[in-house]
């Protein structure tokens, strides 16, 4: 055994080792129960960051802590290799986005590989290869078929900067979520899916995922936004129609003074005409459509509107009051009005006393009058409807049903529900996504291209310009196509689909991923699925968690996938952060490029100014506090870089780098390491056993420590994924067994102990650290590899202390210590405390005034004089 810690060689064998003997090849066993666990798969953009390193080395532990339990472990993975950067790389340096990408996943995967990341290769998928995407098509043909998939004209996101259209989701607070470009509004033909036809069933089984955050859910279903309400219709004055309006307040309906609309409403511009407000009213759209939605819809913003000049009726009060155009109101929520009722929306109230628009109290407290003129804010809560006509006197929660079944009753309006979620635009001018499947023809129209015309390629003949629409519109191989009907010359969709299609489905896929008759084998699914532990990022609560659910029930309802939730416990790993530098002038500096030392202070290489240690923050490039995990990999080894980033903080929090943390990561191995190579000898000599009972007390001691450090370590993977204290405690064991280890005596007496516990111990660490603790298993003598070794198990009797270690002062200074039996009572404690030679010697004639105990520790004995 080498004298020190070579961490490369060692890592570069077991790595070996493990690829040899297909260590991690999952199978459908169906003797063993399963257990399915996957970190998101990363998009190839040619090296992995902390980040990943983070994520996958939880992911692992997992996976190599099922496979020691005895579970049928499948942990894949795979590349989300569609998208945008492999495009922005081909119009910059002039390389096809596929080879771009197959260069970028080569590397990655020699950078896991190098990790010692337990996946089964043999499962590797890549989104971008034609065996994948074919059933991106396929689906997309079925959900086609079945209405879930549909085209319409509207109005679309669009990205200038990146040229393509963007998903809702895609667009945080008005910005491009890739680029953050101002987002403008654009028409164009798309396709959707329905994802709608699926709010209702989304929103309910949120109740199924216990196992998921409640950040998470309670994203989700903000997002889907259910709103329960009614639709009721404002006739409008000295003209035909009505404004129809969605509110969940309808107990509210005769305190509505006036009705707000949203600048896109289609009859924004028509109801001015001819009032003399149509100039103000112009003005007024066209200064609030260059505002973002967000900012409009925000809390805080200041409530802005203009009269329209035109009048409706309110059909409960029968009364005449005003239509305003409102910043506040948008299209794409309910029906782009409202009633506006100031005394019980803060909105309306702030905007009815900006433009001295009447307040009517419709609901008041139980027993408690309100007045209009003394309120000082709107009335939100429950209470007693007043000024309601035959309502009047009702709780305004019954008063809601009686006017929703009085609105249908008579033709004013129905009840309704409203869901904020849109559906999902997936079209793409892009090149470097999955082509829609579809053909037109001037005679016969959108027609799906047949199944066995499936995959849909991309072309290779295709300039990469940067500029305008897809690139496949400048492809002649690609764009004409015959018409599947009538064989006549047709014109092949050229959008692509988002890439967020290609992820909705691929933990299915990893089930069977080569098979070639379907997106994927059933029965495989059936034993592989639900995913028993996914694990990623919490930006992706709305976007893929929600597309991934969307598509598990489609494809089960079209009798495709075995469950209807793709995923049973979620775990959202936290960041990795870092302290940043910055000049004044030369804005971020790398740690590495400062001059001048930690004391002394340091300065800007470039203009010598002392330089600011700024916040600690998200590992970027743009902020140069980035560490390559390559780097670190080089210098200290994949075991240092895992055990340090899942020591340093629970998964779910964010970490702080630290160099003295992997320093200190990496001496820790290394004294395993030593203490391995001394003792070595005398170890492969004995048999270890766990259970030894002849022992002497602090030995007892160092037995208890193993048997509760087996079940802490337990507990904290399997329950709780606390990592960080599960290391902490097998830290500590290893102290103890050091301590014991240093007196010649007891390492003989207790070599069988001794040797179980370090076993143990490196069996606990296998997860975390699985080349050094591989090694250290062979070094003991053991031919098997630990992932083919049962996780240690501990017994309850040997936790249990059977003797206690009592501290024993004499007027508060220690004088003695005694051991004595785990139960034995007070009165024979101190009985025993009194006894002792030293303490009698210390007493001596002096009369005991009294004695304190505290249970378990220490007894004091006060005398007096
Ligand atoms: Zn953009
Ligand atoms: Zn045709
Ligand atoms: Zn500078």
């Amino acid at each position: 055994m080498e004298e020190r810690y070579l961490a490369k060689t060692i890592e570069e064998k077991w790595q070996r080792i493990w690829a040899e003997n297909q260590s991690f090849r999952a199978s459908e066993d169906p003797a063993a129960r399963k257990y399915y666990v996957l970190e998101m798969f990363p998009y190839p953009s040619g090296r992995i960051h902390m980040g990943h390193v983070r994520n996958y080395s939880i992911g692992d532990v997992v996976a190599r802590y099922q496979r020691m339990r005895g579970y049928s472990v499948l942990h894949p993975m795979g590349w989300d290799a569609f998208g945008l950067p492999a495009e922005n790389a081909a119009i910059e340096r002039r390389v096809h986005p596929g080879a771009w990408t197959q260069e970028n996943i080569l590397y990655m995967k020699t950078q896991l590989k190098r990790m010692g990341l337990s996946y089964d290769w043999q499962r590797e998928i890549a989104t971008c290869d034609p065996d994948y995407y074919r059933w991106n098509q396929w689906i997309f043909l079925k959900f086609y078929q079945r209405g879930l998939a549909y085209k319409k004209s509207s109005s679309v996101n669009w990205c200038p900067s990146c040229e393509t259209v963007l998903a809702n989701e895609q667009v945080i607070d008005g910005v491009c979520w890739r680029c953050d470009s101002t987002v403008t509004q654009k028409e164009l033909d798309q396709w959707f899916f329905r994802i709608t036809d699926y709010a209702e069933q989304l929103l309910a089984d949120l109740e199924q995922l216990t196992g998921w955050p409640d950040k998470v859910i309670s994203m989700q279903r903000n997002w889907i936004g259910k709103s329960v309400g009614a639709e009721i219709l404002f006739p409008l004055i000295g003209r035909e129609g009505a404004l129809k309006v969605f509110t969940t307040r309808q107990d509210t309906v005769y305190g509505a003074t006036f009705v707000s609309i949203a600048v896109e409403h289609p009859l924004a511009l028509e109801l001015s005409q001819g009032t003399g407000q149509e100039q103000a009213v112009r003005e007024f759209i066209d200064r609030i459509k260059k505002s973002s939605q967000a900012s409009r819809g925000a809390a805080d913003t200041e409530k802005e509107g203009v009269l329209t000049g035109a009048y409706c009726q309110n059909p409960f009060t029968q009364e005449r009051i005003p239509v305003y155009l409102a910043n506040f109101v948008l299209m794409e929520y309910g029906t782009g009005a409202v009633m506006a009722v100031p005394a019980h929306d803060q909105r309306d109230f702030e905007f009815a006393l900006k433009y001295r628009l009447p307040v009517r109290v419709v609901i008041q407290p139980q027993g408690m009058a309100l007045r209009a003129e003394k309120l000082a804010q709107a009335y939100v809560d429950e209470g007693v409807m007043v000024n309601s006509g035959p309502f009047s006197g009702l709780s305004n929660t019954e008063g809601k049903n009686k006017i929703a079944t009085y609105l249908e009753e008579r033709g004013l309006g129905k009840n309704s529900v409203r869901y904020r979620l849109r559906d999902w635009g997936v079209s793409r001018q892009r090149y470097w996504g999955t082509p829609i499947p579809i053909i037109y023809c001037e005679k016969c129209g959108a027609m799906p291209v047949p199944e066995d015309q499936l995959p849909v390629s991309l072309p290779t003949d295709v300039p990469f310009s940067g500029k305008g629409g897809s690139p496949l519109l400048e492809s002649k191989t690609f764009i004409s196509a015959c018409c599947p009907q009538c064989g006549g010359a047709g014109r092949r969709e050229t959008d692509t689909m988002d890439t967020f299609v290609d992820s909705s489905w691929y933990f299915l896929r990893y089930a069977s991923p080569r098979f070639d008759s379907a997106p994927f084998d059933h029965q495989k699914a059936a034993y592989w699925m639900p995913v028993n532990q996914y694990i990623g990022g919490v930006e992706h609560a709305v976007l893929h968690l929600l597309y991934a659910r969307f598509f598990t029930k489609a494809l089960r309802d079209m009798g495709l996938a075995p469950v209807g939730e793709p995923f049973t416990n979620l775990l959202t790993q936290g960041m990795v952060s870092k302290e940043t530098y910055r000049c004044v002038e030369h804005n971020w500096l790398f740690p590495g490029e400062l001059v001048g030392s930690e004391n002394g202070g340091w300065k800007c290489p470039q203009c010598d100014r002392s330089v600011i240690r700024g916040r600690v923050e998200k590992m970027s490039k743009s902020k140069k506090n980035i560490v390559d995990p390559e780097d670190l990999v080089d210098r200290y080894g994949a075991d240092t870089a895992r055990l340090f980033t899942l020591f340093a903080a629970p998964p779910e929090k964010d970490l702080e780098w630290s160099d003295q943390g992997v320093e200190g990561a990496y001496r820790f191995l290394a004294r395993l390491w030593r203490f391995v190579g001394q003792h070595r000898e005398l170890m492969r000599e004995v048999s270890s056993n766990l259970l030894e009972a002849e022992l002497p007390p602090d030995l007892c001691e160092v037995r208890r420590v193993i048997h509760r450090t087996i079940k802490k370590v337990t507990d904290d993977i399997d329950t709780r994924f606390h990592f960080n204290t599960a290391i902490a405690a097998i830290m500590e064991l290893f102290n103890s067994l050091s301590a014991a280890a240093q007196h010649e005596g007891r390492l003989q007496a207790g070599a069988s102990l001794l040797k179980g516990g370090l076993e143990a111990m490196i069996l606990l660490l296998s997860p975390f650290v699985p080349h050094i603790a591989n090694e250290l298993w062979y070094q003991l003598g053991h031919s098997e590899r630990l992932d083919q070794v049962p996780w240690p198990s501990y017994s309850e009797a040997a936790l249990r202390e059977d003797t206690l270690l009592i501290v024993v002062q004499v007027n508060g200074k220690v004088r003695s210590k005694i051991t004595v039996p785990a139960d034995m009572d007070r009165s024979r404690i101190e009985a025993e405390a009194l006894q002792d030679e030293k303490v009698r010697n210390m007493v001596g004639n002096r009369k005991v005034a009294k004695v304190v105990y505290v249970p378990r520790r220490l007894v004091n004995i006060v005398v007096e004089g």
